[in-house]
């Protein structure tokens, strides 16, 4: 592996409620290495949000430990996108991009590299358009575009398709996949979409959560979308869930 963006050993964590302890996830390996691709897939509840939001440095682990790079401001050196693109409605593309350069941290970028970025991820006819105007996949892009802009060396992607229609989800990972080479980006992303997991990870990784982390791995970054080894990976990982009747996921068959 190359140098590593960050890793969690002995990873849990625990939640107090009103009903007891919920133990989210437990003895929780990984290791992303820069400008490493790893699709984490897991059935709902299983704490793939949780996980994210700790190495955003929104949350922390009850156990083990979290080796993240950090900002001079001590935040977590990581951009986080969720399923909603949450622009602000009374700004423009070009508005809502440049909204992670007023953060102190980033002042070193100008705005100049706003337009820059928005040429380079296709989004340029859309700079003076308002969120009203965008269609579910336009505004998924903005948003990603307001967190790349502000460099992060890990970028987080909670669901990032989720919402969007299965059309449009297909272009999007497409265009995931070819900015993610253009910008060498280290890229962690949440689905439960075995397919999705699959095109656009160099990694996939299996988390099962309550009392374990994550139960296996594929690496299938040297593998084409027709290789009959991909197909052998997505056999293997929807029998996993097959296994285990709680586990809903896309693309599961009966
Ligand atoms: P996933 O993203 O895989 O669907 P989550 O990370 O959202 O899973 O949740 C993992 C587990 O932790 C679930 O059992 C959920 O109910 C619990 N959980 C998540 N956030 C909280 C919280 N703030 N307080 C208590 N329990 C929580």
């Amino acid at each position: 592996m190359g140098t590593l963006a960050f890793a969690v050993t002995g990873g849990a964590k625990i939640y107090d409620s009103p009903s007891g302890p919920i133990t989210a996830f437990r003895d929780l390996d990984l290791e992303v290495a820069r400008g490493e691709v790893v699709s984490l897939l897991g059935p709902s509840g299983c704490g793939k949000s949780t996980l994210l939001r700790i190495v955003a440095g929104l949350d922390h682990l009850s156990e083990g430990e979290l080796d993240v790079p950090k900002r001079p401001d001590g935040r977590a050196a990581a951009g986080i996108v969720f399923q909603d693109a949450h622009l602000l409605p009374w700004l423009d593309v070009r508005e809502n991009v440049g909204l992670g350069l007023r953060y102190r941290a980033n002042r070193g970028i100008g705005s100049s590299e706003v337009d820059r970025l928005l040429e380079v991820l296709g989004l340029a006819a859309l700079a003076d358009a308002m969120p009203r105007e965008l269609s579910g996949g336009q505004a998924q892009r903005v948003a990603i575009a307001r967190t790349i802009v502000t460099a992060p060396p890990l970028l987080l992607l909670d669901e990032p398709f989720a919402a969007l229609d299965p059309l449009t989800r297909r272009t999007l990972q497409d265009w995931l996949r070819d900015i993610r080479s253009l910008l060498d980006l280290t890229v962690v992303l949440v689905t439960h979409d075995v397919d999705e997991a699959l095109h656009l990870g160099d990694r996939v990784a299996l988390l099962r959560g309550g009392d374990r982390g994550i139960t296996a791995t594929w690496d299938v970054a040297e593998l084409d979308r027709d290789d009959a080894a991909l197909g052998d990976a997505r056999r293997e990982l929807l029998d996993r869930y097959a296994t285990d009747p709680l586990a809903q996921i896309d693309g599961l068959v009966a």
